[in-house]
């Protein structure tokens, strides 16, 4: 698998009809591209390419991998163990960008939200996606986005609403954890550099989990999600296990297998109806790929077993699928899959017609769901103070003018 440092082809959807939109923009590499988020062949290429002979390329991949994914480096300067030659020709021709931060937000709960801007085509404009900290007792969690915008309709869904504008690219997928760790300080300092990167050395990592649930549908942006991922959980790198990732999709069947294959993380699959009738006007992709299949699909999930489960989303949305019917459907439906169900309560946007189930009726949902020997955590609600739910920091900050969003950036920038 190797990340290439052109720029990725957006991905052609052959049947696009309404139920998905096409990216309106190809990202564009900038003149010197940044090496964040690029596979060890594509680094090992970029060094040859500035002549570093063949024999040394593989080791001088191994110490630049160490200095950018353990220690964080966002200079060629740091990395004091390659020559002042090579650190020069390197900053000469490319750079260790991550993506800008617009905006944060803390939420009294410790949650905290990122605006990421991302560049637009050449020329013109920039783009902002999200970036999602939850801190909870013995992990963090790191919320990630794919695309700028979804090429899906969800109703009950903000980011559906928006348009499709672009993929992100692997870096900018990378580049997403890396920012984070840089905000939170949970880079390995230098003194523990030579312990092994499971953690800290003497304290655990405060991002110890990763979830693509952020804007987007990952599996409409395959090969730069999967490249990116690979990154993420490298070993010799940011190390995040791969059962600790976990990316949630919306059902396209077709990239379900290949997410187990290729990148060999937790699955989630965001089925919130019982019936083919409701899913497709909650979810229209169900119109193309039907809950049958995407049953059998998740059934079939590579690695699949009770020590990897898959997790169903289900968002609670009042008088629409929150009977006592529907959660016995629902156990029905999942039988002989290993399986988590994950109820998620609504989270309202401006303009939304759904309403959140009562929380007695989630309460009686979930007991249901339980009695029938599955795990059925209720997703609390984090952030709701800085609107920390799909698509709503953008939303939020693009009705600011640009003297408000300074001033939000200066407050971030003296906690
Ligand atoms: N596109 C992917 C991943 C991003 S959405 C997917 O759909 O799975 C992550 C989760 O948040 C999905 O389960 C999605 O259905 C859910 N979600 C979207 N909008 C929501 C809202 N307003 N309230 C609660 N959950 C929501
Ligand atoms: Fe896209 Fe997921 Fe929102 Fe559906 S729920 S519109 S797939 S981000």
């Amino acid at each position: 698998m190797t990340t290439s440092l052109a720029a990725p082809e957006t991905n052609s959807l052959a049947s696009a009809s309404l139920i998905e939109k096409r990216p309106s923009e190809q990202y564009v590499a900038p003149a010197k591209p940044s090496l964040v988020g690029v596979s060890r062949a594509a680094l090992a290429e970029a060094l040859g390419a500035i002549g570093v002979p063949e024999r040394q390329r593989r080791m001088r991949v191994q110490q630049i991998w160490h200095w950018l994914y353990v220690r964080g480096a966002d200079h060629f300067d740091e990395m004091t163990t390659l020559s002042k030659d090579l650190r020069l020709a390197l900053a000469q021709r490319f750079i260790l960008a991550r993506p800008d931060i617009a905006a944060e937000q803390i939420s009294v709960d410790g949650t905290r939200k990122w605006l990421i801007r991302l560049p637009g085509e050449a020329g013109g404009g920039c783009h902002e996606v999200e970036c999602v900290y939850i801190p909870e007792t013995g992990r963090g969690t790191l919320c990630i986005s794919s695309q700028v915008g979804c090429t899906l309709n969800c109703t009950f869904c903000h980011t559906g609403t928006q348009r499709l504008v672009r993929n992100l690219t692997a870096g900018e997928i990378v580049g997403q954890v890396m920012l984070a760790r840089d905000q939170l300080g949970d880079w390995t300092p230098a003194e523990k550099h030579n312990l092994p990167v499971a953690g800290h050395g003497d304290r655990p990592r405060l991002i110890s989990n990763v979830v693509m649930m952020g804007m987007g549908e990952p599996l409409y942006n395959f090969d730069a999600v999967r490249d990116g991922l690979n990154v993420v959980a490298d070993g010799d790198g940011l190390s995040v296990s791969k059962r600790r990732i976990t990316l949630s999709t919306s059902g396209v069947i077709p990239n379900i297998a290949r997410a187990g294959t290729e990148i060999g993380v937790m699955l989630a699959v965001s089925l919130h109806a019982v019936t083919d009738e409701l899913r497709d006007a909650l979810v229209p992709l169900n119109r193309k790929y039907p809950l049958r299949d995407l049953l059998d699909a998740c059934r079939n999930y590579p690695g699949v077993s009770n020590a990897r489960r898959v997790t169903f989303e289900y968002v609670m949305l009042k008088g629409v699928n929150d009977s006592l019917a529907d959660a016995r459907a629902l156990v029905r439906l999942v039988k002989g899959i290993p399986a988590k169900i994950n109820l998620i309560p609504f989270n309202p946007w401006p303009g939304s017609t759904y309403e959140c189930s009562d929380w007695q009726q989630i309460e009686k949902f979930s007991e249901i769901i339980f009695n029938a020997g599955y795990a059925s955590p209720v997703r609390t609600p984090r952030g709701r103070d800085i609107l920390a739910a799909c698509g709503q920091l953008k939303s939020a900050t693009e009705k600011l003018s640009a003297h408000e969003r300074l001033a939000l950036r200066a407050m971030a920038m003296t906690d």
